[in-house]
């Protein structure tokens, strides 16, 4: 576990935890999209044109919903949820009511200063996860902010000097693949981790940075690279291995199975109406959450996606205890 707040006997409560929901068919992850607004202006997402006057929408709390489905992992995302000035009682609150629970906050990290990321890790967070596509103004570019990358790299050394948990969240895209190792051994480097996940066009139906078909050895050879740095360097990349081998597989539409998303992951928007992954529509309030049907949906490889269907194999543990 990245985060300092837990030792290894930990790992007890929480797998008590696990089975218990299982057995239940409760979601084992619950994200709390806490607002739809973003400051950012990425090319393959819109949540940055979503009115001003959407913050009246916004739940004040969320404390109901983390009590009532008591998961063993909560995200606060976005939209940015860092434009909340309201965040850190939203964590602070939901960190009181739930026990062994594992909670962090998704944020493109733009506005993140070392006071702001201190305060809300204060308020309870046990990881913080950038969004880290490049490490170098390329990044700035995709996502609309100047000076973001610089930013990201400069403050996530000093977060992690003062205890905190960081992982980057990076977008495997047609024009990083040289970059994912870097990212990777860079975040080895400041203590840090790295969830991986494959870009598609189903958020917004932009194709810019879909991975070509001629690309695709160099990402089963990125993939090997991968699993050898996990095999060297357990507990840096936070993908299982059964996920990151899947990757060739996904990009050559020869994933048949269905979407299991919406069983163990769910996502509750701002308004408090559930959904099963980020991209579907919020479909009701949730408490009338009473799971998701597989579906024959191919449209993305999240993590809520290819995680919910990996077997809990000897090298998922050994990634836990690392
Ligand atoms: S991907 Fe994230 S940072 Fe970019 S516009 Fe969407 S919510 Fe904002
Ligand atoms: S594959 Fe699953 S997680 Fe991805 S968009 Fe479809 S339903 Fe959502």
């Amino acid at each position: 576990m990245l985060s300092p707040r837990y030792k290894p006997w930990h790992l007890l409560p929480f797998a008590w935890k696990y089975a218990r929901l299982r057995l239940a068919r409760r979601p084992v992850l619950v994200t709390f999209e806490v607002t739809m607004r973003c400051n950012a202006a990425c090319g393959f997402c819109d949540y940055h044109k979503t009115p001003a006057d959407e913050k009246a929408r916004e739940l004040a709390s969320f404390v109901d919903a983390a009590r009532v489905f008591d998961p063993m992992m909560i995200t606060f995302s976005g939209g940015e949820p860092t434009l909340r000035r309201d965040l850190e009682e939203i964590i602070a609150e939901v960190s009181r009511a739930v026990p062994y629970c594992y909670l962090t906050m998704l944020t493109h990290g733009g506005m993140l200063s070392l006071e702001r990321a201190q305060a809300v890790w204060d308020a309870g967070l046990d990881q913080i996860s950038m969004s880290l596509d490049y490490l170098d103004a390329r990044h700035d570019d995709a996502r609309g902010i100047p000076g973001l990358a610089a930013k990201i790299l400069a403050v996530v050394p000093a977060m992690r000097e003062r205890g905190m948990a960081v992982r980057f969240n990076t977008v495997i895209k047609d024009d990083n693949l040289d970059d994912i190792v870097p990212i990777v051994r860079h975040a080895h480097a400041v203590g840090a981790g790295v969830n991986l996940s494959v870009y598609t066009d189903f958020k917004n139906g932009s194709a810019a940075h879909l991975i070509r078909a001629d690309q695709h050895p160099r990402v089963r050879a990125l993939v090997d690279e991968l699993l050898a740095f996990k095999r060297a360097h357990r507990g840096v990349i936070t993908n299982s291995d059964w996920y990151l081998a899947q990757l060739p597989r996904y990009l050559s539409n020869a994933m048949r199975e269905p979407c299991r998303s919406g069983e163990t992951t769910i996502h509750i928007d701002p308004a408090g109406l559930v959904r099963r992954c980020p991209d579907f529509p919020a479909d009701k309030p949730w408490r009338d959450y009473d799971g998701y049907a597989p579906i024959a949906c191919n449209a993305c490889y999240y993590a809520c996606r290819g995680e919910a269907q990996a077997p809990l194999t000897l090298s998922r543990f050994k990634d836990l205890l690392a």
